[in-house]
């Protein structure tokens, strides 16, 4: 069931998805799964992981950038080793003329990872970081980040947050999720607005179409598995769609979020659970 979602266990399993995006016309993410580590050891391989897969995507000449989560590289553990394992990774996506996007998890990390993402000094081209329309605190850091050039993803976000810090009502954290597209379009830089919401993604196109903001200037991304007509469908109108394709083993997680965002998924592991 979870395959609806993730793209296998295997690095090889990743690979043939990318493979297979590519020539249908997407760009693609690769997000080797894992969070929370609580082991330097671990937080050590998963950084080694990551500098594999950018040599591995460079050989395979494909169009994907990495896609990673600072608590799998130790940010619950030490922040410095954080540091030190995503300037690593920045550096080999570098070398590579390749990206690397650091996800953003839940609110106790919000500050610790954009104070490392912004201690790694590399060029800007090659890092961007995963905001979320429904933290109260997003327009400022929308704000501070764009004064530094970053390229932000904006994403509205994925875990359960307390009314302190977040939107309660799905309509004002759809309402911050269309002013802040409008001003990370109107910015220059080039930005991810990471959703498949359609009428957000409508307004967005009339926003480009309107302020003459053309495709290459931004891209849309979404989920490997979720709205996958809407994906095709954007492409062929002349979008560019990066699609987020997670894999590995440590799925779980990853899993139970795409579950409960939508009821619907749920009624589907139920209806297979009951036919076997
Ligand atoms: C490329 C990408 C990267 C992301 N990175 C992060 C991140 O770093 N941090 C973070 O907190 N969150 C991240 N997310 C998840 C995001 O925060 C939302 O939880 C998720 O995208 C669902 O919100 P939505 O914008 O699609 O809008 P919604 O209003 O939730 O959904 C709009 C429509 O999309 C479809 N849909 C949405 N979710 C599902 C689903 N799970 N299964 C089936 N259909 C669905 C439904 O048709 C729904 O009506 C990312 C999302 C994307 C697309």
């Amino acid at each position: 069931m979870a395959s609806r979602f993730i793209a296998g266990e295997e690095v090889e399993d990743a690979l043939r998805v990318i493979h297979r995006l590519n020539s249908e016309g997407f760009s693609v993410t690769l997000d080797c799964l894992g969070e929370s580590v609580q082991e330097a050891a671990a937080a050590e391989s998963a950084c080694d992981t990551y500098l594999k897969l950018l040599d591995r995507l460079a050989a395979e000449k494909l169009n994907s950038h990495v896609s990673v989560k600072l608590t799998q590289l130790g940010l619950a553990i030490d922040e410095a080793l954080a540091r030190r394992n995503l300037g690593r990774i920045a550096e080999r996506a570098a070398l590579h003329n390749n990206f690397v996007r650091v996800d953003m998890e839940g609110s106790a990390f919000t500050e610790p990872t954009l104070r490392v993402f912004c201690s790694i000094d590399a060029p800007r081209d090659v890092m961007g970081i995963a905001l979320q329309s429904y933290l109260h605190r997003t327009a400022a850091d929308v704000e501070e980040l764009l004064k530094r050039g970053v390229r932000i993803r904006l994403v509205k976000g994925a875990y359960k947050e307390s009314p302190d810090v977040a939107f309660a009502s799905k309509s004002d954290v759809d309402g911050s999720y269309r002013e802040l597209t409008q001003k990370l379009l109107a910015s220059g830089i080039y930005h991810a607005i990471a959703t498949h919401d359609e009428r957000i993604i409508a307004a967005t196109e009339r926003f480009a179409h309107e302020y003459g903001i053309g495709p290459e200037s931004f891209e849309f991304q979404m989920l490997y598995g979720i709205r996958r007509r809407l994906q095709r469908a954007l492409v062929q109108q002349g979008w560019r769609v990066r699609v987020y394709v997670p894999y590995g083993p440590e799925w779980y997680a990853y899993f139970m979020r795409r579950l409960a965002e939508r009821p619907a998924n749920l009624f589907f592991v139920v209806r297979n659970l009951l036919r076997r």
